[in-house]
């Protein structure tokens, strides 16, 4: 039995990283068991290192996120090396003893038979790839929002900060076009900032509601309204996260979210409740109105004041 006296007491299976050097990991938590990836050797250092879900936060020892598919995988692995040598040191024992004489008998054995197939898996497909800012661990996941297996922070903040870039540079495309398609790609910068900015306060609201007075409501607070979500945030958790900005601060991010409103539902025509949210001169009224480009690079630059703040503050709350 020496093939299989060779494998000793223990076999380590490697599990393979796909074409992009990332492994999978599935959430052990029953209710959730979601799948995510991760690139080994980046993020925190150290031994035995918790992991956390991306999507439900859950913590847990690292072994404890294989995929079924890897778990398969290592088992067959496994039974693989076992029957290879088992059938090896069978085949060592085949044996053919000839007939002799006239009614001699004669004896054989010979081993046939395949070690037990390996199941191969393939890792799937995901949607938002993060280098965590705060540890450098690369990893993917579903949708856009998650926290950092490796140092379990939330992304949103990173999100938030990583779609300002994009209007920004958006804007410094604008710059260099002629009027007309200047005006719309301002247009469309203003529009992504909203909505990166609505998109990172409806997670951040959702993180932490569980904080809030009522979490249902305050999952589903919205910040295309930003004066509506104000009065939300702090109904629900008793902050108020516009506290930061000076008031002719506030009244200029006020104006661009109405502006963008006004863009998105109005083309942009300059209605009675522009008038009244704004207080601007009520000449404008029916005119279009006008958005620059260091309107819109203002409004990035508060948003990040907002949003930093919004989430300190959440994050805080006892
Ligand atoms: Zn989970
Ligand atoms: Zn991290």
């Amino acid at each position: 039995m020496n093939h299989l006296r060779r494998l000793g007491n223990q076999i380590s299976v490697l599990m393979p990283s796909d074409s992009d050097g990332l492994i999978g990991r599935e959430c052990p938590e029953p209710k959730c068991e979601s799948y995510f990836k991760i690139q080994l050797g980046t993020g925190l250092k150290g031994e035995n290192l918790p992991c956390h879900c991306p999507y439900c936060g859950h913590t847990e020892a690292p072994n404890h996120f294989f995929t079924k598919a890897q778990i398969e995988y290592a088992k067959s692995v496994v039974l693989n090396q076992l029957t290879g040598a088992l059938l090896k040191d069978m085949k060592a024992l085949e044996f053919n003893h000839q007939p002799r004489g006239g009614f001699g008998i004669g004896i054989s054995m010979k081993v046939t038979g395949q070690p037990t197939p390996i199941r191969h898996y393939r890792e799937k497909k995901l949607e938002t790839e993060v280098v965590c800012d705060q540890c450098t661990l690369r990893y993917m996941i579903y949708g856009v929002f998650g926290f950092c297996p490796d140092c379990g922070i939330h992304n949103s903040r990173q999100i938030l900060a990583k779609n300002l870039e994009l209007v920004e540079k958006l804007l410094g495309v604008a710059e260099t076009q002629e009027p007309a398609l200047a005006s719309a790609l301002i247009e469309n910068a203003i529009e992504d900032c909203v909505s990166a900015f609505d998109g990172f306060g409806r997670e951040t609201c959702r993180v932490f509601a569980s904080k809030a007075a009522n979490p249902e409501s305050a999952a589903e607070i919205r910040f295309q309204n930003i004066v509506a979500a104000r009065d939300r945030v702090r109904m629900q958790f008793g902050v108020d996260f516009a506290a930061v900005a000076d008031p002719s601060d506030w009244a200029h991010v006020l104006r661009a979210f109405q502006k963008r409103h006004l863009l998105a539902h109005k083309m942009g025509v300059v209605d009675e409740d522009y008038l009244s949210a704004t207080g601007d001169s009520p000449a404008l009224l029916g005119r279009k109105i006008s958005l620059s480009a260091p309107e819109v690079r203002e409004l990035v630059s508060r948003l990040q004041v907002l949003g930093a703040e919004l989430f300190r503050s959440l994050e805080a709350k006892p």
